[in-house]
């Protein structure tokens, strides 16, 4: 069976488009997972990374309440459930926004409901930091304070960082 790597992260850094990054051109296998309020489709996939193949999984998200910031019960049920078929994670960020109050949220929820995962942290959207080095390191720096280590920067659009990926994931898998 292969490892299975869940990209996790709150809504709109850009975790379905790294998904379809990773599985190009291979079918998406969608399956329903009920819950209290409603029924939300996760992806699974077949990702290859140069010379890697593992299974991937789009999470549901991890949404926030409007008026508490909070992370969302079924939102978080459903990605746990997620979370406990998976290996690995990676811990999707904003380089752009910058660390948000939501991403110390998440990193906070999965300390708790998966402390024996320890996820890669990529900040997505970094092609347009790459320009201005300064910047990249002072989200890179920001990224740090979610207490799981160096972040890697890439692109799910463009493909940037591509290779880092490979290379934090290869020693796991
Ligand atoms: P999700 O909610 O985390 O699944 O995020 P999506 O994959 O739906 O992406 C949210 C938005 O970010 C969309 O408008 C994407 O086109 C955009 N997006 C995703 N990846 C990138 C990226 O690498 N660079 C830029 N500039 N935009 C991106
Ligand atoms: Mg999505």
């Amino acid at each position: 069976r292969l490892p299975t790597v869940v990209i996790l992260g709150r809504p709109n850094v850009g975790k379905s488009a790294l998904f379809n990054r990773l599985i190009r051109r291979r079918e998406a296998l969608v399956y329903n997972t009920p819950d209290d309020h409603v029924t939300r489709d996760i992806r699974e996939g077949v990702a290859k990374l140069g010379d890697l193949r593992f299974r991937v999984l789009d999470s549901a998200g991890l949404e926030a309440e409007a008026s508490s910031g909070s992370i969302l019960h079924r939102t978080a049920s459903m990605t746990a459930n997620v979370l406990a078929r998976s290996n690995f994670a990676l811990f999707l960020t904003d380089a752009r926004a910058g660390i948000h109050p939501l991403d110390l949220e998440v990193g906070k929820w999965l300390r708790k409901h998966a402390p024996q995962i320890k996820p890669i942290v990529a900040m997505n959207k970094s092609e347009s930091l790459f320009d201005a080095d300064d910047s990249l390191a002072t989200a890179a720096n920001e990224m740090c304070r979610l207490g799981f280590g160096d972040p890697i920067a890439i692109s799910a659009e463009t493909g940037l960082g591509m290779h880092e990926l490979y290379v934090s994931l290869r020693p796991l898998l």
